[in-house]
């Protein structure tokens, strides 16, 4: 199929955070339209952590109301900066937060209320920005992403269903025309019509599925950054932007930790041959970077930074050599208790693997490691990547202080660091 003249615009927390940024947004999209646009959008500001807090709070029998008051507070003082008294916008917002309660107050399994509920940031933002482009007489239609997006039933992390969220896109194309058509990030819905979340951060993948079903010309992400760069620049000073990447290149860099783009967003995009776009939403003039199929000669080394690293080293301590039949233990656990493994080494008679510490996954880890392996780990690590690195970025990360791992490749190199 040809692609379209779509194009997909996507607007994460921080662009849509307050008043004053939803104006910014309108102004962009009215400077930068061409018809047709698709936009997604995502929670306001921090939301979708308030509405996590919101869910815990209830099911743990604790007092929920305030968290409660806080996001509606949140909302109703962008909704009275943007718009008159008396507007219809108030009523609406008023169903939505009634909708909400109803969720939060449903019996189920924690996982599937969690998506019932945290999904109404994404709601919540799309209503308010599709009123106030309206008000700004910019011709535009909501539409339901749960309604278009197919999941199947794994809640917080559902899988698309492609073949489906392709039907369900057709209508849009016809409907599309000249309208600007906003809908949400995130969210899908399964085959019982209830919502299902794709995972944190995951409306960069959403304007993929979308870009991707719709054959659409091209994604851009508007971001608080210039575009994507070889570093963070709050952590490096010297960081520059990319004006070019290859798809496999930014589907690399964000296997590392790289947070500029959501890790699943590259794939759908390279299968198309849709270039995503990553510009800035302060100023739009700027060029950004261009990601697409292309061969980029000698890309400056780009390094990533992750933290809250662990290290995990399995012993067998009988004068045995670790084996492959032992390997096998340890992928098994660490398969079964989800949990991914960003680095590893063996020697001897040990395994050593670095991996995100979150306690929840970690700790039960190391619990069953331990019926098997003398286990040591270490926690508060930082996990550097250096990719396509010079000779100068080479000795300067090996040469840190408080290196416990290090490990090159012929273009990659990685340290793990004591902080
Ligand atoms: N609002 C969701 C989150 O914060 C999705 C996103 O922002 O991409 O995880
Ligand atoms: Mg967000």
């Amino acid at each position: 199929m040809s692609k379209s003249t779509i194009r997909v615009f996507k607007f994460g927390g921080a662009s849509v955070q307050n008043a004053a940024s939803i104006r910014n947004v309108t102004e962009l999209i009215r400077s930068q339209r061409t018809t047709p646009l698709l936009v997604v959008v995502s929670a306001m500001g921090k939301m979708t952590n308030a509405l996590e807090r919101l869910v815990n709070d209830y099911r743990s029998g604790s007092d929920y109301r305030k968290e409660l008051a806080f996001i509606k507070k949140y909302h109703d003082d962008v909704l009275s900066e943007l718009f008159e008294k008396g507007d219809d916008l108030f009523d609406k917002i008023e169903f939505t937060y009634t909708e909400l309660e109803k969720q939060l107050f449903q019996p189920g399994e924690y996982d599937e209320v969690y998506d019932q509920v945290v999904s109404f940031g994404e709601i919540l933002s799309t209503q308010i920005l599709a009123a106030f482009l309206i008000k700004n007489s910019i011709p535009t239609v909501w539409v339901d992403a749960r309604k278009v997006v197919s999941t199947d039933s794994s809640w917080r992390e559902g899988k698309i269903r492609w073949e489906e969220t392709e039907k369900n896109c057709q209508p849009l194309l016809f409907a599309l025309n000249d309208h600007v058509m906003i809908t949400q990030g995130f969210l899908g819905s399964d085959s019982n019509h209830k919502t299902v979340t794709l995972g944190r951060d995951g409306s960069d993948f959403s304007a993929a599925i979308f870009a991707s079903c719709l054959h659409a010309q091209s994604v851009t992400i508007w971001k608080d950054v210039p575009g994507v760069m070889n570093a963070d620049p709050k952590r490096l000073s010297g960081a520059v932007v990319f004006d070019e990447l290859p798809f496999k290149e930014a589907a690399e860099m964000t296997y590392y930790g790289a947070s500029v783009i959501h890790p699943k967003t590259i794939k759908p995009l390279a299968n198309k041959n849709i270039p995503l776009l990553v510009k800035n939403f302060d100023d739009p003039s700027l060029p950004g970077t261009k990601i697409h199929e292309c061969s980029v000669f000698q890309l400056p080394p780009l390094i990533v930074f992750k933290d809250n690293q662990c290290l995990i080293s399995c012993k067998v301590t009988d004068y045995t050599f670790f084996s492959e039949e032992q390997l096998q233990v340890v992928f098994q656990l660490v398969a079964g208790h989800g949990v991914h493994i960003n680095v590893m080494q063996n020697s001897a008679i040990s395994f050593s693997f670095c991996v995100d510490f979150r306690d929840n996954k970690v700790m039960p880890l190391i619990g069953e490691l331990s019926k098997h392996f003398e286990v040591y780990y270490n926690t508060g690590l930082t996990l550097i990547t250096i990719k396509n690195y010079d000779q100068k970025t080479f000795n300067e990360y090996r040469s840190k202080k408080g290196v416990i791992l290090e490990q090159s490749s012929r273009s990659t190199l990685q340290v793990l660091l004591k902080n």
